[in-house]
């Protein structure tokens, strides 16, 4: 069976992301013997901003991808072009004032969940545990023991479970809140295909995705799986927003342990680009805020448009002098 519980409506006084509906379903799976598997995606990094009466996902005007929540200044930020917003205290779209920030760590949810099944095996699977043979092996017996696994990454073939009765989505938005174009087909995907995987198999496992937003088009495309109509709104989507397949997208990344030496290279690209775009053919973004990752700063500019790569032919040298620029084809 496949659930999706609305954490607006149902939630325990253990944690806000996690619902009465999940700690019962979680305590009859274990009582029987079977597996419980959470999901959380980590790649979504910052929170996003919701209204828990409407499902109104915060969304940037200009790229449609989710805006993150930032703060001092308060403010929610798109992260492909840098489009601000101030934090609202009304819905945008009902005008209620039920609307509020959302974003859960592994480690709030780990903790939580060792409070209710102190006596219980929780195991964290990470994918670094599978670097070589012998952790690969005690990771293995981890698994096999384990009562509850937290998992990461959505699984992926090459992985054979059995005896899983629960698997769980704590929180199906921070799927979305990665700043890329196709993430909601990303979400969907992953999901239907986490779906039918258990399906196919025909273990008695449930599926239960935990959401704020369960009436957003999104969250109804998963529960409805009609891939067709997904697909029609999304390349819709895509041509209103300009993205592939109606143009090309490139994404020119700085990476360098220096601040201030990453802000300079990329201004001075930029700077560049707009010079040669006289005719102002391409769309070019500079995305106004650094993000540091693995102790480097980046630095990302997007241009958008027909025959990207003609145009990026003008500064060739740059690219293949230059190592901390990384040019990413969409
Ligand atoms: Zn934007
Ligand atoms: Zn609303």
């Amino acid at each position: 069976m496949f659930y999706i519980v609305d954490l607006s409506q149902d939630t325990s006084n253990v944690n806000y992301y996690l619902s009465n509906t999940l700690i019962d379903n979680i305590k009859r799976t274990i009582k029987n013997g079977k597996k419980v598997i959470l999901y959380l995606n980590r790649r979504g990094f910052f929170s996003s901003f919701v209204c828990k009466d409407c499902s109104f996902l915060y969304k940037c005007k200009f790229c449609d991808v989710s805006l993150s929540v930032h703060n001092s200044p308060d403010r929610l930020l798109c992260h492909i072009c840098g489009y601000q917003e101030n934090i609202s205290i009304k819905c945008k779209k009902c005008g209620s004032k039920n609307i509020d920030k959302v974003w859960v760590g592994t480690q709030q949810i780990e903790n939580s969940l060792k409070s209710i099944f102190s006596d219980k095996l929780i195991y964290r699977f990470d994918v670094d545990n599978l670097k070589n043979k012998s952790l690969k092996e005690e990771a293995l017996e981890k698994l096999n023991k384990a009562d509850i696994i937290v998992w990461t990454k959505m699984i992926t073939t090459g992985f054979d479970f059995y005896s899983v009765g629960l698997i769980w989505v704590v929180l199906l938005e921070q799927g979305l809140s990665i700043p890329r174009y196709d993430v909601e087909e990303n979400l969907y995907l992953n999901i239907r295909q986490l779906i039918g995987r258990w399906e196919r198999r025909g273990e008695d496992t449930n599926i239960i995705l935990q959401t704020f937003i369960s009436w957003n088009d999104i969250v109804e495309s998963i529960w409805k799986g009609n891939y067709k109509d997904f697909f029609i709104k999304t390349l819709k989507e895509r041509k209103m927003f300009n993205y592939p397949p109606f143009c090309d997208m490139v994404i020119l990344e700085y990476r360098d342990g220096n601040k201030d030496k990453a802000e300079e290279f990329i201004k001075r690209l930029k700077n560049k680009l707009d010079i040669l775009n006289v005719d102002k053919t391409f769309d070019i973004i500079l995305f106004p805020e650094t993000q540091k990752k693995h102790n480097s700063y980046y630095f990302n500019i997007v241009v958008k448009w027909q025959n990207v790569r003609e145009f990026l032919d003008n500064i060739k040298i740059e690219i293949m002098r230059n190592s901390k620029l990384v040019v990413i084809f969409e």
